[in-house]
Order: C-alpha cells, then structure tokens, then sequence
C-alpha cells in the first residue's frame, strides 16, 4: 500500500454518517474538536439507521457489566431528554413482553430478574390486567415496561447533524475511506481510492463495514478484528388498524427479540424483525415469508391472517460472537489516534448518545 500524497491535515475522522458516526462527531464537536465525518452514500444514515424498529429501548435484557447494559438505560434517558428539548416526535408508547407458553413463564422471571440487575423496573401483568390494557393481545402474563417508546429516527439524525455542523464540523458524502495506515505518526487514509490525507484521530464507525475496513488498516493486527455474523431481519406491515396501542414482545430468540409488533409515529402497526443468519449484504424480502410472520404472530394475536400483511424493509444486525458492542482503542490494540467500532447492533440507536460522549472523554486527552 502506498500512501503519500497528503493533501490536508485532520484533527479527528469519523468513518460513516449513521447514527453512531453523527453522535461521536456531534459530542467530539460539542468538545471543541474540529470533525470531518466521510460517509459513502450520497446521503446520511441510508443502512442500518433507517432500517430498525426505532424502539427507544429500557435496557431490559443486557448482562450486568455488558456495554449494551451500560449505555441502554442511559442513552434511554437521554434520547428521551434530548428529543423533548429538540420537539424530536416521540411516544413513550410503552412494551409488553408477552409469555404464550410454560417455558415462556420462566424466561419471564428471568428477564425481570436481568432488568432489575441493571436498575430498569418491569411489572408482571395478569392475563385478566391484560385483557383491560390490550383487549386483542392472547397471552398468560406479561411485562409491562413503562419506560420503552419510539422515536422519529431521521429527525434524531437531522437534528445530531444540525450540533455538527453549528460548531463548523462537517460531513461530506460520496466518499469511502479505502485503505488507511496507522504505522506512521500520524494516521494516512485515502478516500475513493484517489486522494490521501491524515489525521490524529480516526473512528472507524462504519456499521456493516467496520471489520471490512479494520482489515485495511496497516499497523493494526488482524487477529484482534471479531468474526461478525449478519442476521438480517425482514418487517412485514399490516393493513388497517393496528390492534394494539403498545409495543408486544414475544420471549427473545437466538439473535434477536424475536417477531415483535410495533408502531410507527403514524400509529401503523409493523411486524418484525426476523432472524436470518446471511453472508452477502441484501435488503430484498420474500412474500414467501408471510406464513412464517403469521405462524409467530398468531401465537400472540390469533387473528391476524395473510392478507392482512405485506412485506415493508428489513434491516441486517452485525453482531460480535458475544452479542455485545465491542469498542477497541489504544488500550486493546496499541495503536495511538484510532478507534474500531464492531458489533453495533441494537440497542445501538438508544445507545447513540452515550457512545458518543464516552468515545469522545476518552479520546480527548490524546488531541490535547
Ligand atoms: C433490524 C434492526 C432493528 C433494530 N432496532 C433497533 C431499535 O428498535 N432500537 C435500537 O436502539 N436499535 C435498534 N437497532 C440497532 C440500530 O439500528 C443500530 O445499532 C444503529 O443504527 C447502528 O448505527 P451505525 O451508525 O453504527 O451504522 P449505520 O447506520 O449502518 O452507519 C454506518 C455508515 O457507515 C457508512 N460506511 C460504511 N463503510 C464506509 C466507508 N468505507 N467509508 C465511508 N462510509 C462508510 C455506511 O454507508 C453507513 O452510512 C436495530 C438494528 C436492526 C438491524
């Protein structure tokens, strides 16, 4: 690799507009630092930001002592805080998470356990409680989490880049950082395979793409990069009035939280996600797979029926082989000025906020 035509000298590079880049360039930039975000698509937060059930999540389900235990219940806060002051269109809609079966009642009492571990209070709800709040919903018992809602995801994004840009950070699209080498003293990267230039700091925070690009990065030792599964996961919409006036949560499954029922912000009710482990990035979705949405959906609400859904998006989830987030700075890998980003799938979004404020504390003292 040769890289060494430098045309500009950076302070710090954010390697993707999602909502994870615009959150660290939008809390580094609220520090004083000067950002350039570079973003390959022609506009922001074309992947997985706009490709997820914009659940403000409560922090239910994550180990004590993951970083997804540690940043859902804050970032929950903070989102909620945030887009109150920026009028971000919420509705603190709150979730249920529904037991169909014996087994079921189990991994209920061990959920409420796990939240309860990481501070989030969940209320066991009777079948006959259940039937006044949600007179569709067919269950045993479920959870009631007052805390979770859903958020206007783009405006949120709109609003992050609104902070970037007031402080003269930028974003600038159409740009894909190739290959980058972090064996000099500062850090060379070049973008669309033409132009190179350097930085202090560099934050690879390129959702699906962060091991892909983590393997061009000279100076970095490649057995530290994770293996990541893709499991993408497919959301079918209903036609009509949406059943319910709550989020509903079967039990998890392996990859996700298994088919749940949501809202949007226009009160549409949307089925999804799925899990399907994939190796090739697509967003394509299979009428093939409505009898698969029905079966799961049924157990919860008996009458739905076929016609009644029609596929919508789908979205793909990079996950670490722990299913946590995973960050890796100097600490782990001893290269100075560069941050990886791996496995950010959700509660990513709910997350945002304080990714971007821990990220940033913890780089500054390496700019100053
Ligand atoms: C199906 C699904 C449902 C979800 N539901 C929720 C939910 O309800 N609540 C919640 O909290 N979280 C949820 N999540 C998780 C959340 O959506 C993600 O954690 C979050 O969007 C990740 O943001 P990101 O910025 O890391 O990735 P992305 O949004 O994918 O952004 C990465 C950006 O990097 C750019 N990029 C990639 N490579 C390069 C390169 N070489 N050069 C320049 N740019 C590059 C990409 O174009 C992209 O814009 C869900 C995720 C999925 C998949």
């Amino acid at each position: 690799m040769h890289m060494r035509k430098i045309n500009t000298d950076f302070e710090c590079v954010v390697v993707g507009a999602g909502i994870i880049g615009l959150s660290i360039a939008r809390s580094f930039s609220k520090r004083g630092v000067n950002v350039l975000v570079l973003e390959k698509n022609a506009k922001f937060g074309e992947e997985t930001s706009s490709r997820n059930s914009g659940v403000i999540h409560a922090g239910i389900y994550y180990p004590k002592g993951s970083l997804k235990s540690l940043f859902c219940k804050k970032g929950n806060e903070e989102l909620y805080k945030y887009a109150r002051k920026r009028k971000i269109k919420i509705d603190k809609c709150q979730k249920l998470i529904v037991s169909c079966s014996k087994s079921d009642e189990i991994t209920l009492n061990k959920i409420k356990s796990i939240a309860n571990l990481n501070g989030v209070k969940l209320l066991k709800k009777k079948n006959s409680d259940l039937k006044k709040m949600e007179p569709n919903l067919n269950c045993f018992s479920a959870l009631l989490s007052k805390g979770s809602g859903i958020i206007d995801v783009h405006n949120l994004m709109l609003n992050f880049i609104s902070d970037i840009e007031r402080k003269k950070s930028q974003i600038v699209f159409n740009s894909t950082v190739d290959n980058v080498d972090a064996t000099q003293e500062k850090i060379l990267f070049s973008v669309n395979s033409k132009e190179t230039f350097s930085t202090k700091l560099f934050i690879n925070c390129s959702g699906l793409f962060s091991h892909i690009l983590a393997k061009n990065i000279l100076g970095l030792k490649k057995e530290l990069i994770p293996k990541i599964n893709l499991i993408k996961g497919d959301y079918m919409k209903l036609s009509g009035k949406s059943p319910f006036s709550r989020l509903i949560y079967p039990v998890p499954s392996k990859f996700g939280l298994g088919i749940h029922s949501t809202l949007n912000l226009s009160g549409q009710t949307i089925f999804g996600p799925d899990d399907e482990k994939i190796s090739k990035i697509n967003y394509n979705i299979s009428e093939r797979k409505k009898k698969k949405f029905v079966n799961s959906i049924k157990k919860f609400w008996p009458d739905i029926i076929d016609r009644d859904i029609a596929p919508d998006y789908s979205g793909i989830r990079t996950k670490t082989e722990d299913n946590d987030f995973m960050i890796q700075d100097y600490t782990n890998h001893k290269v100075p000025g560069l941050v990886n980003l791996f496995g950010i799938d959700s509660p990513g979004l709910t997350s945002s906020i304080p990714i971007g404020e821990y990220i940033s504390s913890k780089c500054l003292n390496y700019l100053r």
